[in-house]
């Protein structure tokens, strides 16, 4: 169910422009409008989930397929085997900032453990 006050349901109806990299039945990927990496890409469900603490243990294969769906565009977009980095964020110590369910696939820079 959309959440019509939520800008990641209103980039999967069309209403805010966003510049796709994939999508299919489950889910859609397309560039973060403020990279933190020379490829950053977020990977959202057509579904709402305000954040991971809020998807149920059905949900498996959702949450499943947005990471092999991640490992997929990266494969595609040529920087697998360099590397890249995935992250969800979730709720106000995890740094969220938009509450739908999202993760970020960031690449072609070397990545800091443990992030800030
Ligand atoms: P988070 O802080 O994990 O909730 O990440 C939210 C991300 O959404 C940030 O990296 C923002 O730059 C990104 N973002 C916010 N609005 C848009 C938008 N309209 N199009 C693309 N990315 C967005
Ligand atoms: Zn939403």
């Amino acid at each position: 169910m959309a959440n019509s006050d939520c800008i990641f349901c209103k980039i999967i109806k069309g209403e805010i422009p966003s510049t796709r990299v994939y999508e299919d039945d489950i889910c859609i990927a397309f560039n973060d409008l403020h990279p933190q990496a020379p490829r950053h890409i977020l990977i959202i469900p057509r579904e709402h989930f305000d954040s991971l603490d809020r998807v149920d243990e059905g949900r498996k294969e959702m949450l499943g397929h947005l990471l092999v769906t991640g490992a997929r565009i990266a494969r595609d977009l040529g920087f697998s085997e360099r590397g890249y980095r995935v992250v969800i964020n979730t709720n106000e110590d995890g740094g969220q900032t938009v509450f739908h369910l999202h993760v970020h696939l960031l690449a072609g820079r070397q990545f800091i453990f443990p992030p800030g």
